[in-house]
């Protein structure tokens, strides 16, 4: 071994582990196993998100709770983020003829949910990984094989088609609901695991920022129509992202322009003016509504090494808004059972499992009934009890 080698592990005495996967999940996991002092090396399949504007087809911004601050609090990245994300103090309901009114999310806390940008988070992330010395990213390398028995990973360069193979002592997929280390953890005896779709899809529309300032601010927007609706999340430049939650079946029957302006003008008559008749008939007809899944895993490691956080662990639909939360929060719960256990990782991952699985099966079932209190409920029982938001 030469004494390049000798020094460099030297500086890193702790251990070392891999995480796969630099969405939020991964990258928020690599920094807080660099504050750990560990040896940290993040593979992720696509290119570097920093160096270019794709984003991921998936929503553009999200709402950040108090569970996923606790994890950027711990890794003192929580207040650059707050500084650029919006607070959204209670739901705008939309009727279909009438006012509009508000309710807030918390009057004896004065707690709320912020929206932030995904890229944004992101980008922040991967960039407070990569100060840190003993960290290093690789982008476009994909996990294609697991090897439990010998703790091996192999992974292909996207570009060169050249395969790795790859150990450590920790690790980690934060590689989403399709999770390729949990495919092969679902193959391994006595492995549980449910995923089921609903029959409902998302597409993603726009307000301008030109024509942003006419939804209120502060709020997140509900346009509940029973079985199915639309909202809205304001975006840094005065643009609102919206999306329309509805059945794979209504989506298919809007098959022309006329169809889809008649549907929108009699059931979202005060959005269709804000995203605009051309846009909205550009984007429909141009995109393809996504599915929902939600995937419950009985146990959330493997062997003495590996484990899956995030969406791999626990994807869940998007009405509770805690996806990316609960993600955050694995990495907390992860954090202090490598502190009560001494960095014993084959204990603190069998702990992980054991303690994590009843809460996270919990917010995925809580996000399905969401759906139907923010599409249906909102407009009943709490509407009529609602309170107004002075001041917001
Ligand atoms: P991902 O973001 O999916 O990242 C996984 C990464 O792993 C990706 O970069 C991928 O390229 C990489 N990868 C995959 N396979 C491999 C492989 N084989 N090798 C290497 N790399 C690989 N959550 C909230 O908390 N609040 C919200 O308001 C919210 N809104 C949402 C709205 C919508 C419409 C949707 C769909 C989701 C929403 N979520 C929200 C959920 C949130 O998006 C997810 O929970 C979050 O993105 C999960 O992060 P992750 O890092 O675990 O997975």
């Amino acid at each position: 071994i030469s004494r390049k080698v000798r020094e460099e592990n030297a500086k890193f005495s702790r251990l070392n582990v891999i995480i796969i996967g630099g969405g939020l999940v991964g990258s928020l996991c690599a920094c807080v196993f660099a504050k750990r002092g560990y040896k940290v090396t993040l593979y992720e399949k696509r290119p570097d998100p920093r160096k270019t504007t794709a984003c991921n087809g998936r929503s553009i911004n999200l709402a950040l709770s108090h569970r996923g601050r606790k994890t950027l609090r711990l890794v003192g990245l929580e207040l650059s983020i707050m500084e650029s994300s919006i607070a959204m103090k209670g739901r705008m309901i939309h009727p279909v003829a009438g006012e509009t009114s508000s309710i807030p999310y918390d009057l004896v806390n004065n707690q709320c949910i912020y929206s932030v940008g995904r890229n944004f988070l992101n980008q922040i992330l991967l960039n407070a990984a990569e100060k840190h010395e003993g960290v290093t990213l690789v982008f476009k390398h994909k996990l294609s094989d697991v090897n439990f028995e010998e703790n091996t990973l192999k992974l292909i360069n996207q570009e060169t088609k050249e395969i790795i193979t790859e150990t450590a002592d920790l690790i980690i997929g934060a590689d989403g609901a399709f999770s390729c280390l949990r495919g092969f953890m679902q193959k391994r005896f006595l492995y549980d695991l449910t995923q089921s779709y609903i029959e409902h899809g998302y597409m993603e529309l726009r307000v301008p920022a030109s024509r942003g300032h006419k939804l209120r601010n502060n709020h997140l927007h509900i346009w509940p129509r029973g079985t199915f609706m639309m909202i809205a999340l304001p975006n840094q430049d005065s643009s609102w992202t919206v999306t329309l939650f509805m059945p794979f079946k209504q989506f298919k029957s809007i098959t022309d322009p006329e169809k889809l302006l008649n549907f929108f003008s009699n059931t979202f008559t005060d959005a269709l003016e804000l995203i605009g008749k051309e846009e909205l008939v550009q984007t429909f007809f141009t995109s393809n509504p996504a599915p929902l899944i939600t995937v419950k895993c009985g146990q959330y490691h493997m062997g003495d090494r590996f484990l899956i956080i995030g969406d791999a662990a626990h994807a869940m639909v998007p009405f509770y808004g805690q996806g990316m939360n609960a993600g955050f929060e694995d990495c907390t719960i992860l954090n202090n059972l490598l502190n009560e256990h001494k960095d014993n990782v084959k204990a603190s991952i069998e702990a992980f499992s054991e303690q994590r699985r009843q809460d996270v099966h919990a917010v995925c079932d809580l996000a399905l009934y969401n759906y139907k209190e923010m599409r249906d409920l909102v407009t009943t029982r709490s509407f009529k009890f609602r309170k107004t938001l002075d001041g917001v």
